[in-house]
């Protein structure tokens, strides 16, 4: 999709640096990171949020990247997150899953 920032880093055309990437998946840092790993992991192909995803079974691929660059990482505790829509969090409206590792997190997030 045209001016997806998300879309431009799948298809390499902005860099990133990248941890994972698979036929339909990519995983890379996050720009602005929240914990001392701090990656996304997203579909090559475009969908703004989760409610826009009809293709569930890429969800398996996605949580399956996740399961593979936590293993590469040696990463064992981990929070996983999905914003979905603005009073969420979510600001990039392509479907990303955060991995955030590192520190202790609290509960419940603000
Ligand atoms: P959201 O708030 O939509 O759930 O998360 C978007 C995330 O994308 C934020 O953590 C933000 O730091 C990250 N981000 C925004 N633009 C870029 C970028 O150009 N490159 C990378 N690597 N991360 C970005
Ligand atoms: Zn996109």
């Amino acid at each position: 999709m045209e001016d997806c920032i998300f879309c431009k880093i799948a298809s390499k055309e902005i860099p990133a640096k990248l941890v994972y990437e698979s036929e339909n998946v990519v995983g890379f840092r996050d720009i602005n990171p929240q914990a001392p790993t701090h990656i996304l992991v997203v579909p090559k192909k475009h969908f703004a949020s989760l409610n826009e995803l009809d293709d569930i079974s890429l969800m398996g691929e996605l949580l399956n990247a996740v399961k593979k660059i936590t293993k590469k990482l040696e990463i064992q505790e981990y929070r996983t997150v999905i914003n979905t829509g603005k009073s969420a969090g979510q600001e990039v409206f392509h479907i990303h899953i955060h991995i955030l590792a590192g520190r202790d997190m609290k509960w419940p997030p603000g």
